[in-house]
């Protein structure tokens, strides 16, 4: 085995905190859609199954280092949020805490001097840059457009929908 057995362990539990974003990110999407708001869930949707490939790849790792995938219990997520602006706050505070626990995989990675995991986390690391900045943009739209506003939001995802 390449990796040892803390880091497997770490890893593992980097690959149930990625679903359960992707279940967190799919719950939301299905909140939206029961709110008529069709674009916002789209937009969620579409991020779960990022979160999958997020686990998948990290599941891939611990594979092809000789390692056992243990996936870990995940816990239910919410299915339900006040307002838009929390679901946005929650979906951005899950990526704040995602990009805390792959810095901490990338300490471990360098007190242990294990190169090739963490040449395999400085693409989540960049990845984790891109994600912040686009939970944060949503958040902002719509606290921009407010709950009143909310299709402006809507207007604005389907305008943008394809674009980076
Ligand atoms: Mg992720």
């Amino acid at each position: 085995m390449m990796i040892s057995v803390k880091m497997q362990k770490a890893l593992n539990a980097q690959i149930g905190m990625e679903f359960a974003a992707a279940m967190k990110y799919d719950a939301m999407a299905a909140h939206f859609e029961a709110e008529a708001l069709p674009q916002a869930a789209k937009r969620f949707f579409k991020q779960a199954g990022e979160e999958r490939e997020h686990a998948h790849k990290f599941l891939r790792y611990v594979l092809d280092s000789g390692g056992r995938v243990q996936i870990p219990e995940i816990p239910a997520q919410p299915h339900t949020y006040r307002s838009s602006e929390a679901a946005a706050q929650a979906a951005l505070d899950s990526e704040m805490a995602v990009t805390k626990s792959i810095h901490k995989l990338m300490d471990l990675a360098l007190e242990e001097r294990d190169h090739a995991t963490a040449a395999m986390l400085q693409w989540f690391i960049t990845e984790q840059v891109e994600e912040i900045s686009s939970a944060d943009q949503f958040l902002r739209l719509i606290q921009r457009a407010g709950e009143k506003n909310i299709l402006a939001v809507e207007d604005y995802l389907a305008d943008t929908a394809g674009q980076k």
